[in-house]
């Protein structure tokens, strides 16, 4: 069975017999094989408008009434394929008693954006979710593992809880001088948004420096905040943890506005989802793009190298394709890169499969493993092996430490992990 296909439904185990009584004459009737399955007794229960009536009370949170239970969102819900999930199951729960704000269903919604594109009712999960978990929040129902982010977050400014004077450290070892500015102040095309992830972790240092060659070698002007950035907050936002959101929107613009730039640059989709949606809604307008949305139209002027003979697949990121719609970007990078062959995965693009990390995932698989049968990473590494691929390509800096754990929980440590960026910078010449 291929690991790209449907769901498998569990096999029914059928009674060799059954008796039913008539409803007509009471008489008992034997019943053989399968149609034993529809005489099974059933309880119908009744229940109250208690958990929606909840739920109506929260801005954003109304439309999981709105759902008319037509069953689209659970096979595109990556959550359902590596458990029991989706909107129509959560509403069926809400409308048989249970409270979405005390349940630990309310914590496993990745705000993928899945269902929301097949819905034709508009349940809207990436409205539902953050409200129900801000609700939640405030009668002090929330996995520790997240609080503890939160609390990193608001203390450092980072989810990591690193300390802000090493956000810059990166820059040492890029092999080219970056420009920070609060050192060397003045005006500037592109502000770099380096984010948590590129900054901190080991992984997301690498593609940072190879960016920075990269961006060194095609003559872009460009600078980061140095010790003065702070995450932009969009998964603390999602995991439920809006005053933080509100307070990181408001600490962010004041720095901003002490720099003249033309446009905001980011490797972070998430980062990127905030600055294109939640900021202006805040009244902070900025020409924000993607990393791979600069550099896609500069692809003629790289200086490439050297052939990589690499067989990749790509993973969608669900900020920048779902969300934002940019899926071509990226693949116009890859599918630039002298010797590279691009095998799609069966969910890709607007179907792309989740790798578990959004909506503050990343900071709960410890939480999910009691309630799905495997990582949505795992998940997703066997599909890109499946390919026959040798290398799974990213653009999101949560993705290269998740599915390298993953390509080794699931025995497959020959799929390499690698950002688009560190590609690029190994075929000019530069790393690898
Ligand atoms: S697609 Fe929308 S209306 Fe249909 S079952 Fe799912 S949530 Fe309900
Ligand atoms: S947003 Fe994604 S993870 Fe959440 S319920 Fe919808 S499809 Fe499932």
């Amino acid at each position: 069975m291929p690991i790209s296909g449907r769901k498998v439904p569990p096999h029914a185990i059928e009674k060799e017999q059954a008796t039913v009584a008539s409803s007509i004459s009471g008489r008992e009737v034997e019943l053989p094989a399968m149609w034993n399955r529809m005489f099974e007794p059933r309880v119908l229960t009744e229940h109250g408008p208690d958990g929606f009536a909840k739920l109506a009370e929260l801005p954003g949170a109304e439309s999981l009434e709105w759902c008319y239970g037509c069953g689209k969102c659970i096979p595109v819900c990556p959550v359902d394929v590596v458990g029991e999930y989706g909107p129509r199951k959560l509403h069926r729960k809400v409308q048989t008693g249970f409270d979405l704000l005390s349940d630990p269903d309310l914590w496993l919604c990745t705000s993928c954006g899945n269902c929301l594109r097949v819905c034709p009712k508009e349940v809207d999960m990436i409205q539902i979710v953050p409200a129900a978990r801000e609700a939640a929040l405030t009668e002090g129902n929330v996995p520790g593992e997240l609080q503890d982010v939160f609390e990193k977050t608001f203390r450092y400014g980072n989810a990591l809880g690193e300390n802000p004077r090493r956000r810059a450290q990166w820059t040492r070892d890029a092999g080219v001088g970056v420009r920070i500015l609060p050192k060397e102040p003045g005006p500037v095309d592109v502000l770099f948004y380096v984010e948590d992830y590129w900054s901190y972790h080991p992984r997301g240092q690498e593609a940072a420096r190879a960016f920075a060659r990269v961006a060194h070698a095609l003559d872009i002007d460009w600078a980061i905040l140095g010790h003065e950035e702070k995450t932009l907050g969009d998964s603390q936002r999602l995991a439920g943890e809006k005053g933080l959101f509100d307070a990181l929107v408001e600490d962010v613009t004041a720095t901003l506005a002490k720099y003249e730039f033309n446009r905001i640059v980011t490797p972070d989709p998430h980062g990127f989802n905030a600055l294109v949606k939640e900021y202006p809604k805040r009244g902070h307008e900025f020409d924000a793009l993607h990393y791979t949305q600069l550099l896609a139209p500069l692809v003629d002027r790289i200086s490439w190298a050297k052939e990589l003979p690499y067989t990749v697949t790509f993973h969608d990121p669900c900020y920048l394709g779902r969300h934002n719609g940019e899926y071509d970007a990226p693949r116009t990078l890859i599918n630039a890169i002298p010797g590279i062959e691009l095998r799609e995965m069966g969910r890709c693009r607007q179907n792309g499969y989740c790798c578990g990390g959004g909506g503050g995932g990343m900071w709960l698989d410890g939480f999910t493993r009691d309630y799905t049968s495997e990582r949505l990473s795992e998940r997703r590494v066997r599909e890109a092996a499946e390919t026959g691929a040798d290398m799974l390509v990213v653009c999101c800096p949560y993705e290269v430490s998740r599915f390298e754990d993953a390509a080794k929980s699931t025995g497959n440590a020959q799929l390499k992990v690698r950002d688009i960026i560190e590609l690029i910078d190994e075929a000019m010449g530069h790393g690898g």
